[in-house]
Parts: C-alpha cells; sequence; structure tokens
C-alpha cells in the first residue's frame, strides 16, 4: 500500500465490525465474497483489518462505499474483523494489534483531511426521542460493538494533539 491508498476528502470515518466471532476466521476475501453475493460491485468497505492487524485496502476512496445506508458519500467505511463473543452476543473484540492498525489508518486519513472525524456504524441510527443522543434502544445495529466516539476520540481533536498524544 502507497500514500495515494490514503488521499481522500471525505468527512468521516465509520467503524464497523464483521460481526463473526473470533474463533472464527473471517478474511477480506470472505468478506468481499458476501458482499457481491448481495449483487454490489465490489466490497462495502474501504478498509478491512483482520484480527493479525494486517491492514487491507477493499473499495478504493475514490469510490463512496456500501457500509452505512444513506451515507455513503462523504465517509470512509473501515471494518475490523471479530465483533461477537463466542456465544455471538456483540462484544468489543478488537485486538491490540488491530487498535494499533486502525489508528495508524485513522491518522494517515486525518493528515489527508485534518477535519476528519470518527464515528461508529451504530451513531447513524435514529435519535428516536429527539434528545440529540443515540442511546442503545435506539441502536438499529450494534455494530461495531463499542462507542466508536469514545474509543477513538483524539481522532476528532485536532491533528497536532494526535501527533502529541501519539508522542509522534
Ligand atoms: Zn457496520
Amino acid at each position: 500500500m502507497n500514500n495515494n491508498n490514503f488521499k481522500h476528502n471525505r468527512h468521516t470515518a465509520v467503524m464497523h465490525v464483521s460481526a463473526t466471532k473470533m474463533s472464527q476466521d473471517y478474511t477480506i476475501e470472505d468478506c468481499k465474497r458476501y458482499h457481491k453475493s448481495k449483487g454490489w460491485s465490489d466490497i462495502g468497505y474501504h478498509f478491512y483489518i483482520e484480527k493479525d492487524g494486517t491492514l487491507h485496502q477493499g473499495r478504493p476512496l475514490d469510490k463512496n462505499g456500501a457500509h452505512v445506508s444513506g451515507f455513503n458519500s462523504g465517509t470512509i467505511g473501515i471494518c475490523t474483523e471479530g465483533g461477537l463473543d463466542e456465544r455471538g452476543v456483540p462484544k468489543d473484540t478488537m485486538t491490540d494489534l488491530q487498535r494499533l492498525t486502525v489508528e495508524g489508518l485513522l491518522l494517515s486519513l486525518k493528515i489527508e483531511n485534518p477535519k476528519m472525524k470518527v464515528k461508529g456504524h451504530r451513531d447513524y441510527s435514529p435519535d428516536l426521542n429527539g434528545n440529540n443522543v443515540i442511546e442503545k434502544h435506539e441502536f438499529l445495529k450494534a455494530c461495531p460493538c463499542y462507542d466508536a466516539q469514545e474509543k477513538f476520540k483524539v481522532f476528532n481533536g485536532d491533528l497536532e494533539t494526535i501527533l502529541k498524544k501519539l508522542g509522534k
């Protein structure tokens, strides 16, 4: 992957999970096959991060993804493998290696567009009671099984603060 793979002018990175158990292998090829079986032209995500932290390019960033209904224009879809416990219940299963990869990816994307924000798929659920907070009972989906705005809070700040925080 070269730096051109991160060039974009999109306003929000949206985090997802594959919604699979950590005991199961669900590679980018599996994901691509599934999305194509739904009749899509390509994998719906722009980036896919496997359990061991390997970063894969999905759909190129100059094309809209297919990952968050109604909001594919202007957003970047990032999916990490996992998201379910062994009983199949939504759980934050992100490994340290996945987290490091996500942080590096978000930093690269933020450098391309310092105004970019980070959200989770579930943050696009409707605010049914209109209190400006998307609450748990309002989630259309559990995805990404964690609070992305909290977990990657630093990336919603300015670039200088991020660089300081990451000690680079
Ligand atoms: Zn999702």
